[in-house]
């Protein structure tokens, strides 16, 4: 038994929703990891770690943010992805 943090009633280890008063409890709360920041990677780097920095963040695979991030500097005509690309490798912090 754990004690309800709204109303203070007994209510089961396992439930998600006091019986006496309704509230939801979210007992992972506390436990739930601080949101990633988007850093540079400083050991999965090519260029700039940017790439990798934002495969740690999205959780993607680095390879595929590579060739995702080279099609976006091809499709924008080179120069205006180049550009871009340089501008987040400069405002985004290393890790
Ligand atoms: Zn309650």
């Amino acid at each position: 038994m754990k004690k309800c943090p709204f109303c203070a009633e007994n209510i089961e280890d396992a439930a998600i929703k006091c019986k006496h008063c309704g509230e939801f409890l979210t007992p992972n709360h506390q436990q739930s990891s601080p949101p990633k920041k988007f850093t540079r990677s400083i050991k999965d780097r090519q260029f700039s770690g940017v790439c990798g920095g934002f495969a740690a963040y999205a959780n993607l695979d680095v390879s595929l943010v590579r060739i995702l991030t080279f099609l976006g500097i091809l499709f924008t005509g080179v120069l205006p992805g180049l550009f871009a690309y340089i501008v987040i490798a400069m405002m985004v912090p290393e890790a």
